[in-house]
């Protein structure tokens, strides 16, 4: 390799500047659009010329979520360090973990460390889970999710006739599994889901009507009611479910469950023979935190979710890992193995860890495992939690500020600082303003923030995802731009 390690760290932090502007100039975006070639050379440019192209004319036109701390779009993460410099051996070594290969290479064994340690850091046993792979993001581990939802389901409807009959969807395929089963619909049973489990429902065929968003309480408009959920799993139509919980819901932060609610789900769903996947994307990250008097509740939120039967989280998120890198654990090993099996023969593993090939989508794969071993060996877990900490940190103290504000408010109309996680939601007083709030916000470049909708009207989203936080400087700079929109 002709690029050094420094020479590439200097590449991605060029831009390490005291501004830390979340955007680029547009003058640099127009620069690199002028740059992009239209045809492609016969005889090539040469690593040189390129390496120029690349860092002078393209890396100054991307935009921040790795380089400055207030890039508060979507919910990007940033990157560590660690997980940099594990992303960059990553590609350099080309490993391919898709089937375990002990005695060829070790990186089977890492991406299986790798799990051990983030169900670590989450508490989530390993013995409950034993299934358990890295994805693309938590879209892929949604689509896992709802598959081994849907097989589950499906054959424990066939299980329960009499005399029972095994209903494999996997086998058979949704159509002929469902007549056999008797089964007329597999319906998802959810609150506020994100708009991936609804492409997820599309994917493994059940369809994007199949996601049914249960009414919810006029006081905590996000959480899970179980009244609604029990009249729905009483089978009125034949139906069979899977109960998909937002952990949190991504437009609030706000947790659809607490333990209780989780204990009274797991009856329902053992007792109507439904499946529990959790998207918990960015939520499961707060299974790090001590349940003090300020975190309570959003301890709660993720508390007993390993009742669920499958649990979907980012790394690429909180974890502070590149893109992209997600991953998903089961309780149901064999079912997983399954569904995704790689061929019709399944091939025995040589080795106690199941190849990855047969545990999600992807054959091929690279050891997106390595940032994230890499990540929480060099940081550990006190500092996942303090770094969490901070993030809430940050989003309380701009919450305060909001609420004490005469032209903004807070969404939902809710006024429980303890209940804010890294999520703020929030629109303006005036509708004019309002109609204009994420362009005006994020102008300047200095921070960036998205947009969504909220009861019908247009709202500003900030979350607060990357390692960098400052509380003091990072709420300062925001507080003063929504004080300066304001005024506008
Ligand atoms: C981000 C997010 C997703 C989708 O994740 P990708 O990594 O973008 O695929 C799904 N669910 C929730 C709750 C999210 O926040």
């Amino acid at each position: 390799m002709t690029i050094s390690l420094n020479e590439f760290a200097e590449s991605v932090d060029f831009r390490k500047d005291e501004s830390h502007s979340a955007l680029p100039p547009p003058e640099a975006i127009a620069r690199a659009e002028a740059s992009l070639p239209i045809s492609l050379p016969e005889t090539g440019l040469g690593f040189d010329n390129i390496k120029q192209h690349l860092l002078n004319d393209l890396a100054p036109a991307f935009n921040g979520p790795s380089l400055s701390s207030n890039y508060y779009g979507f919910i990007t993460g940033g990157v560590t360090e660690a997980a940099l410099f594990a992303d960059w051996l990553v590609s350099g070594y080309d490993q391919n973990v898709q089937a375990h290969l002990p005695k060829e290479t070790v990186s089977g064994s890492v991406d299986s460390a790798a799990l051990r340690l983030l169900r670590q850091l989450l508490s989530i046993d390993e013995n409950s889970f034993p299934g358990g792979t890295f994805t693309t993001g938590a879209t892929a581990s949604n689509i896992l999710g709802l598959a081994l939802g849907r097989e589950f389901a499906v054959a424990e409807a066939g299980r329960r006739r009499s005399p029972p009959s095994d209903c494999s969807v996997a086998q058979l395929g949704v159509v002929p599994a469902c007549i056999l089963a008797d089964v007329r619909k597999i319906q998802i049973l959810t609150t506020l889901p994100h708009s991936s489990i609804t492409k997820a429902a599309s994917v493994v065929g059940l369809g994007t009507d199949a996601v049914i968003c249960l009414p919810l309480s006029a006081e905590e408009p996000w959480r899970f009611n179980l009244d609604a959920l029990q009249e729905k799993l009483r089978n009125p139509e034949q139906a069979v479910s899977i109960i998909a919980i937002s952990a949190g819901e991504v437009n609030t932060g706000r947790f659809a469950t607490s333990r209780e609610e989780m204990l009274k789900i797991r009856a329902l769903a053992d007792e109507h023979g439904a499946w529990i996947h959790v998207d918990g994307a960015f939520g499961l990250q707060a299974r790090v935190l001590l349940p003090t008097p300020q975190l309570s509740a959003i301890v709660d939120g993720v508390d007993s979710i390993e009742l669920a039967d499958s649990l979907t989280g980012d790394a690429h998120k909180l974890l502070n890992v590149p893109y992209d890198c997600g991953f998903f654990f089961t309780r149901h090993l064999a079912l997983q193995q399954a569904v995704f099996q790689n061929g019709a023969v399944p091939v025995a593993d040589s080795s106690e860890i199941p190849s990855a090939h047969n545990l999600g989508i992807e054959n091929s794969r690279r050891l997106r495992a390595l940032p994230v071993y890499a990540s929480l060996l060099a940081y550990g877990r006190v500092w996942h939690r303090n770094l969490l900490e901070r993030q809430i940190e940050l989003a309380r103290t701009i919450a305060t500020s909001i609420l004490a504000s005469d032209s903004y408010e807070l969404l939902p109309l809710n006024t429980d600082l303890t209940q804010v996680y890294i999520i703020l939601l929030f629109r303006a007083r005036s509708t004019t303003l309002n109609d204009k709030l994420v362009e005006k916000l994020n102008a300047s470049g200095l921070l960036y923030v998205s947009g969504t909708r909220w009861d019908g009207a247009p709202a500003t989203r900030l979350a607060v995802s990357t390692w960098r936080v400052d509380v003091e400087r990072d709420s300062a700079r925001v507080i003063a731009e929504l004080d300066k929109v304001s005024k506008l």
